[in-house]
């Protein structure tokens, strides 16, 4: 008999019967629990778990855990509070979370692009005035990461016509697409696009990439997206870089805490733009299918899926 799936997870109660609901429909050959309800005598039968902001005191109680499946695309967090897990960790890769942040790139980019936040300026102070407008093609976005996201974001800016280019930690080839990869290659992009948009995991080498030196690098009058974690920004040195007027605009989807405290200045800071961490949704239903491919080739073959590279980070 195989042994219960728990379902390991740090959200509201509704979210979690939601999610229940949705996995044990894509896998009705399973018996998925909260992880409060398995019977402590089954603790050292489990093989495999799905977790969505875990509780890392958790996993101890299960010795012979092989994997788990998160039920996000950034596994950050779990890294770093679950850093010697003996067991692998498979994130979720969606391309229906890819093209939802596709869209949010074009969106943002459009944002900015198109002047809104100027024009959002002068409607307060009735103020009737043309901006000079730039061609798509004059306008060059740069992806800080160029994997399952950036590079779906990559392609539908490039679609719209903009000049775009990718840096990531290996080099890549993308069709249309200017790629960089390397710690010069950062700079070297840089120092030539208009926009950056941020979609790199947050890693011991990525923490902070975006910081004084890097933001001096970029072009007077540039932006900057982040939609992958805050600390990837040193959000002083940002900020500095704003009130210099050196950096345009900042688009702020994620924080170093999160919700983003009432107090924190940023909210009312006239160059940044707040998002609640709401660029690359989970869509249940296709998240659940995905989880439920993986978990029914595991019952099929033994093998786990492609799991998080420890070492590397991400
Ligand atoms: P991914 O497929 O693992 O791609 C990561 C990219 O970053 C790869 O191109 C990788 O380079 C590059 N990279 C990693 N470390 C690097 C380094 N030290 N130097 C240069 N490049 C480096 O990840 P993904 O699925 O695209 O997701 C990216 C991030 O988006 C997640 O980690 C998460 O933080 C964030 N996210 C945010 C939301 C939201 O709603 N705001 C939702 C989902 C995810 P290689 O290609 O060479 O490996």
């Amino acid at each position: 008999m195989i042994s219960p799936i728990p379902f390991i997870a740090k959200i509201s109660a509704d979210d979690q019967a939601k999610w229940l609901a949705h996995l044990s429909q894509a896998l009705p050959d399973e018996k998925i629990i909260p992880y409060e309800e398995i019977a402590p005598t089954d603790y050292n039968n489990i093989e495999l778990a799905i977790t969505a902001a875990p509780d890392p005191k958790i996993f101890s109680s299960m010795p012979n855990l092989k994997w788990v499946h998160s039920l996000w695309a950034g596994v950050e967090r779990m890294m770093a509070e679950v850093p010697d897990a003996p067991f692998e960790i498979v994130r979720l890769e969606d391309p229906e979370m890819a093209l939802k942040m596709a869209e949010a790139a074009v969106a943002w980019t459009l944002y900015l692009h198109r002047d809104m936040p100027i024009y959002a300026t002068q409607q307060r102070a009735r103020l009737w005035k043309e901006q000079p407008q730039s061609r798509a093609g004059g306008r060059h976005i740069g992806l800080i990461g160029l994997g399952r996201l950036g590079a779906a974001a990559a392609l539908a800016l490039h679609q719209l016509h903009f000049e775009v280019s990718g840096w990531s930690r290996t080099p890549k080839t993308l069709s249309e697409i200017t790629t960089y990869s390397g710690a010069d290659g950062l700079g070297e992009m840089l120092a030539k696009i208009d926009i950056a948009i941020c979609l790199i995991p947050l890693t011991q080498q990525t923490r902070g990439l975006i910081n004084k030196q890097s933001l001096k690098n970029m072009r007077p009058g540039a932006s900057i997206v982040n939609f992958a974690r805050g600390p990837i920004i040193e959000m002083d040195a940002l900020v500095e870089a704003l009130d210099e007027g050196h950096i345009a605009h900042a688009v702020l989807d994620v924080f170093n805490e999160e919700p983003l405290p009432q107090n924190s200045p940023l909210w009312t800071h006239p160059s940044i733009t707040i998002l609640p961490h709401i660029s690359g949704p989970t869509n249940l239903e296709t998240a659940s299918g995905i989880v439920a491919q993986n978990i029914m080739a595991y019952r099929a073959t033994g093998q786990i899926p492609k799991s998080v590279d420890k070492a590397r980070g991400y």
